[in-house]
């Protein structure tokens, strides 16, 4: 493991994975005077074009991993679904920020779920569900419409299967299409919007949410992020960030993460939270802060993995911010998002663009009226 401490410019900082998480943390590791060295398993990695040292293995490669993370001054992810005996490797042989407990955490639904109302913080209603008669038991406790999702692997979608009320299903039918994978079923939250917090925690404990922001999805992926969310209240806004907050505290955590939140509109007009998932790195919703706010938040993960105060993470001066993905086609517009006055592109350097793909954004910042 590197001895050098504190971190300082010139270290370099290990990233698992390569995708555009990687490689924004890198353009913003590069800002500070900071080397990447990126550990990959795909040589089309976009990360690999910002890296200063690349490793093209796979995540169950022991001794790439061990020799990657004894080549770097701290390792980061960029992902949620690091096997734990890859953790545990990166962990033996360098500082892993965030923590492999977060990993553990939040790859999980089912742990992270339980591990979220133990804080006494509200979830979707859930039971476990491993087998057929387990998924008939948990429809008849929970009620319909009800969301099935493996507890694992799942992303933007996929993973899970919506159970209506008028539906008349097979169980065992029903598990085979997630693949008889350990499931949990989530009773429906009937929300009124969906929003998150993106925040960052330090080595010293120190906390900084950005600014909530409103989501809007197509397709299960992410299209639009609105910062400020339209008509949300300070009340609502400041609990959002206290559960970042103590969610961030409980697991000890040191990075950037997000908390995705359903907003349930009560009687009295008010807007519950209540959380979706937790994401143990640097967020889509978050990418609104490369232009939006005082720090952005890769420089912001930068900071926290090194061990170095947090930055100031307000939004840019009167500015409302929206950020548009470019999912597949959609990048194919580059020409005209360059000829819009006020119009910040960001390409990810993708070749090819298929449907579905995140292939780069675009952020607007408009003086609010
Ligand atoms: P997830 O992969 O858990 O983020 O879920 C993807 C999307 O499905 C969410 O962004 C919601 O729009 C919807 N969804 C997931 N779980 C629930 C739930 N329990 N109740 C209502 N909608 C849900």
């Amino acid at each position: 493991m590197s001895t050098r401490t504190p971190i300082g410019p010139g270290a370099t900082i290990g990233i698992v994975g390569g995708g555009q998480l990687a490689r924004m943390i890198g353009l913003a590791a590069a800002n500070y005077g900071l080397k990447v060295h990126v550990f990959s398993p795909d040589a089309d990695s976009p990360a690999f074009d910002v890296a200063a040292a690349r490793t093209l293995a796979a995540y169950d490669d022991a001794d790439a991993l061990a020799a990657f993370a004894d080549a770097v001054d701290v390792v980061t992810y960029e992902f949620e679904n690091v096997p734990r005996e890859t953790a545990e490797i990166l962990e033996a042989h360098a500082i892993l920020r965030p923590n492999a407990t977060a990993l553990s955490t939040t790859q999980d639904r089912l742990v992270e779920k339980e591990f979220v109302n133990r804080l006494g913080i509200a979830t979707a209603p859930f039971r476990a569900v491993d087998t057929a008669a387990d998924l008939s038991a948990a429809l008849d406790a929970l009620g319909r419409p009800a969301v099935l999702k493996t507890r694992r692997f799942g992303y933007d979608g996929k993973g899970q299967r919506m159970i209506r009320a008028s539906e008349t299903i097979d169980p065992a039918a029903v598990m085979a299409e997630l693949g008889d994978a350990p499931c949990i079923l989530e009773g429906f939250v009937p929300f009124a919007r969906e929003v998150s917090v993106v925040a960052a925690r330090g080595v010293d404990g120190a906390f900084a949410a950005f600014d909530l922001c409103e989501n809007e999805h197509r397709d299960h992926i992410l299209a639009v992020t609105r910062v400020p969310a339209p008509g949300l209240s300070d009340a609502t806004a400041r609990e959002a960030a206290r559960i970042a907050e103590r969610i961030g505290a409980a697991l000890d955590y040191v990075g950037v993460f997000a908390v995705e939140l359903f907003l349930v509109r009560e009687a009295d007009g008010s807007e519950r939270p209540v959380v979706n998932e937790i994401a143990p790195r640097v967020h889509n919703s978050g990418h609104w802060t490369i232009e939006g706010a005082l720090t952005s938040q890769f420089a912001q993960h930068v900071r926290a993995v090194c061990g170095w105060p947090l930055g100031d993470a307000s939004r840019t001066g009167g500015m409302a911010v929206e950020m548009e993905n470019l999912i597949g086609a959609e990048a194919d517009a580059w020409p005209a998002l360059l000829s819009e006055p006020g119009a910040h592109l960001h390409l990810y350097g993708k070749g090819e663009s298929r449907p579905g793909r995140k292939m780069g954004h675009v952020t607007r910042l408009v003086p609010r009226g």
